[in-house]
């Protein structure tokens, strides 16, 4: 019998995984189509919330832990199995957004004190600079705020190098096995059936399902409150070097990540829209025209990409990572909504101690299932 079954092989099922073949435990994810195609390949690879003096404690707590990790956890990824996640500190420039009249401008001040004195709470380099010392390709030289600290990560490629890890460690990887019931007895699953006809046993059980988790745990969902969220992204190929660093643009957080080969992620939209996966002709060109707008040389003949992926939203923007009040072998790691890939290694460990009775490092009980 395996240890540990884990279900959903995205960003959080597949770090759980990697943690607990780590501490010795086996491991089994059953993916329902191919790992890492979903939120976890589509999303940015920001190593921060966009404004992260938005946000709540819990929030705070969770991504700064795992910042904390993260160099760790990519070193040991890369030397393991070759494939370089081009972790880096490309930091990130915020800019106030086009509109300056004496409101706004104040509004912007007020921001900026929050944001500071957040950052000297935090212990997060922050300063504020004309944006083009920073990003001469911008098309206005501006007041913004720089955040030299704040990492990224290629998704795709951190996705790659964590499939071939867990594989190389002894973990099973189950693709198009898509788990659709469960045979629960005493308070404790027995065994997990698939679509491929096929039923696994073990003796814990994680779901790692993303925007499908509630969908999945059905009546044992509880009060669990997760629901998919678009998010559309356009690909550009630029020059190597045209943009150095992440730019977010307020008040509507439009984002642009260059990669270290010259391509530009621009995003991202937060659409309601059910499970529909779809990109759409309007956000194309609104996220061109924004694209354009704030660095001119971004145009429509660069266009190489332009893709969507479903968020597992989450009130607050807080996870659920906890042991199901009453099924006592059923585990939850999900609801990381916009943050997901941040939070990637914070949260494997935490539902990994968890199961594997060790001790926190850290207050969980903001992350607790709601019953
Ligand atoms: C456009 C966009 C931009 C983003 N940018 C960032 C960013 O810059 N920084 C950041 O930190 N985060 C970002 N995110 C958020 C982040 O990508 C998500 O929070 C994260 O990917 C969630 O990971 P996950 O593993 O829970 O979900 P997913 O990656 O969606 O994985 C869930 C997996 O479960 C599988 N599954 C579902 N049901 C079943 C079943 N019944 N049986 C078996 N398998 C099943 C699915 O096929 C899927 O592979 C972004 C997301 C999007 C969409």
């Amino acid at each position: 019998m395996n240890d540990v079954i884990v279900i959903g092989g995205g960003i959080a099922g597949l770090a759980t995984a990697r943690e607990l073949l780590r501490q010795g435990a086996h491991v089994t994810i059953l993916e329902r189509n191919r790992c890492g195609e979903e939120s976890s390949w589509a999303g940015g690879g920001i190593l921060s919330p966009l404004l992260p003096w938005d946000y709540s404690d819990p929030v705070t707590q969770l991504t700064q832990w795992s910042n904390r990790l993260y160099p760790g956890f990519i070193q040991a990824l890369h030397m393991e199995t070759g494939i370089d996640p081009e972790f880096h500190a490309s930091g990130m420039l915020v800019l106030p957004g086009f509109s300056n009249g004496p409101e706004e401008v104040a509004r912007q001040d007020a921001r900026h004190r929050i944001a500071e004195a957040w950052c000297a709470q935090h212990d997060l380099a922050m300063r504020m600079v004309r944006s083009h010392e920073i990003a001469p390709a911008l098309a206005l030289d501006e007041p913004a705020l720089w955040l030299p600290e704040v990492c990224q990560v290629r998704n795709p490629r951190l996705l790659q190098a964590l499939v071939l890890a867990v594989e190389m460690n002894g973990g099973t990887i189950i693709e198009h096995a898509e788990v659709t019931s469960w045979k629960i007895a005493q308070e404790r699953i027995q065994s997990v059936a698939t679509s491929r006809g096929e039923e696994y046993a073990a003796a814990s059980y994680i779901v790692t399902a993303g925007a499908w988790s509630r969908q999945l745990l059905r009546e044992y969902a509880l009060k669990l409150d997760i629901w998919p969220v678009r998010g559309q992204i356009l690909l550009f190929k630029a020059q190597p070097g045209l943009l150095g660093t992440i730019v977010l643009q307020e008040p509507d957080n439009f984002y642009l990540i260059p990669r270290r080969d010259g391509y530009i992620l621009a995003g991202s939209t937060v659409e309601e829209v059910a499970f529909d996966k779809h990109t759409t002709a309007h956000v194309r060109k609104e996220l061109l025209e924004k694209a354009h707008r704030l660095v001119p040389a971004l145009t429509e003949e660069m266009l190489a990409g332009h893709w969507a992926g479903l968020r597992p939203g989450s009130p607050g923007n807080i996870p659920v990572i906890d042991s199901h009040p009453f099924v006592t072998n059923l585990y939850l790691n999900s609801g990381h909504y916009r943050y997901g890939v941040t939070m990637a290694p914070g949260s494997a460990r935490l539902v990994s101690n968890m199961i594997l009775n060790k001790p926190q490092p850290l207050d969980v009980t903001p992350y607790r299932w709601p019953a």
